[in-house]
């Protein structure tokens, strides 16, 4: 036999032991694979329109991503809900002609206008419109959402609310923490008083620096948050002082499950939309970061339910076949693009991590609003695989380990220059975790 064929065959045979270990009938694992009445949807959960700062109007956005192989989109306009009349003077719209003209060209018989010349104005669709021109079952589906978009003294403080009824003011607060919990707890409320299925997720914690792992680990109520967005303002990375949305994921799961008994928060991808017609590094452009999601059905009530039990990943390009997680271990199956090779690593924190922490000072010893400095116990690479397939099993003293996976091929339109193609596989937690909520 060829010795290449041989060693696959070999590492194929490993995996799948390594599998039926994780898979074991005496555990509760659980196989995120497309099979048996479940399927991936893929879904944008940040868009911005001409109701609010986007340059283009809610039904050619929606068409972007119906014809880009989108599932689902939610529309999340800073403060508004497309759902009162609004017309707009179109050269003074952020799209301006460009965006009004291909609105004809794919829309001839669907445009409203009134007035001419310099007055030309449009009516914007509202959701229920554009929703029940686009809307197929199973195929696409439209979801109403908001971007709530609240500050705390200078800094930008933004909650997604997805599938929400009624709009909601920015709620204030008297510090970052407090007034990311006061606009959490809006959406709860709203969906409790209401009946329906909706999720807060709090947006791009690095756009203004404004949102530390301090700030975000004792949040109550609060399942998301944004490890990647597309926008080019966000500083995925984060810099120098400031930590990577990554870091700030991994010392906010190390501190609610080993030390504030809070369950574990979720990482999303998404595009935050605002810029249709040009591509680039300086562009908020449509199509970088997504959600799979594994659901019975596409509505919004399956959707959230699937996303509020995990069972999804966050990408910015890497397609998955396959997640098992189970109290034994993690393991993930790539579904891989010929030509392109993949690193799967295995990230998480032990139960006995160092807790000590350092706050940032400025030259003048005054506190600085960043994540303070953190034993790097948290967040530690505990194995590094090439290959498609990888199986991590626990050793026992974790708290949580998570996957992250990356091609070696470049992110086609990165927000950030020398990004690469990723997945975030959500955390799964260990034995040794507590957690109460
Ligand atoms: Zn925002
Ligand atoms: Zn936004």
């Amino acid at each position: 036999m060829h010795r290449l064929l041989s060693v696959a065959i070999a590492t194929l045979t490993l995996f799948i032991a390594a599998l039926a270990v994780l898979l074991a009938p005496s555990t509760d694992a659980e196989e995120l694979r497309a099979g048996g009445g479940l399927r991936w949807y893929r879904g944008n959960m940040h868009t911005h329109s001409h109701w609010s700062d986007g340059d283009d109007y809610l039904e050619s956005i929606a068409d972007w991503y119906q014809q880009a192989g989108y599932q689902f989109l939610v529309f999340t306009d800073h403060n508004v809900l497309p759902n009162t009349e609004r017309w707009v003077i179109v050269d003074r719209t952020k799209g301006k002609r460009r965006a009004y003209d291909k609105l004809k060209a794919r829309f001839p018989d669907w445009v409203e206008e009134r007035g001419e010349g310099e007055e030309l104005e449009v009516r914007l669709r509202t959701f229920q419109e554009v929703a029940e021109r686009f809307n197929r079952p199973e195929e696409y589906l439209l979801i109403q959402g908001e971007e709530i978009s609240d500050s705390y003294n200078r800094y930008p403080i933004h909650i997604n609310a997805s599938n929400v009824e009624e709009a909601i003011p920015p709620m204030k607060g008297n510090s970052v923490q407090e007034t990311i919990q006061n606009n959490v707890d809006a959406v709860i409320a709203q969906r409790e008083r209401t009946g329906r299925p909706m999720i807060p997720h709090l947006n791009h914690p690095n756009f203004g620096y404004a949102v530390r792992a301090e700030d975000l680990m004792p949040i109550r109520g609060e399942k998301f948050f944004e490890v990647y967005n597309g926008h080019p303002s966000v500083h995925n990375h984060g810099d120098h002082v400031h930590a990577s949305t990554e870091r700030i994921w991994d010392l906010v799961l190390a501190f609610r499950l080993g030390e504030l008994g809070l369950p574990v928060m979720y990482g999303l991808a998404t595009d935050d939309g605002h810029d249709y017609h040009d591509h680039g590094p300086k562009e908020a452009s449509p199509g970088r970061g997504w959600v799979q999601v594994l659901a019975s059905e596409l509505s919004p009530a399956a959707l959230i339910e699937a996303l509020e039990a995990g069972r999804f990943y966050a990408s910015s390009g890497v397609n998955l076949k396959s997640v098992v997680s189970s109290p034994r271990g993690l393991a993930v199956e790539v579904d891989p693009v010929p030509g392109e090779s993949y690193t799967i690593e295995f990230i998480g924190t032990k139960k006995d991590f160092d807790r000590a922490s350092t706050p940032p000072v400025d030259d003048k010893g005054e506190p600085v609003h960043t994540t303070g400095h953190y034993s790097s116990d948290i967040g530690q690479v505990f194995a590094t695989v090439r290959d498609t397939r990888a199986t991590y099993t626990f050793r026992g003293d974790e708290l949580y380990v998570r996957a992250r996976i990356t091609s070696d091929a470049k992110h086609p339109d990165p927000s950030e220059p020398d990004d690469f193609k990723q997945a975030w596989c959500q955390p799964v937690v260990g034995t040794a975790a507590i957690v109460s909520e």
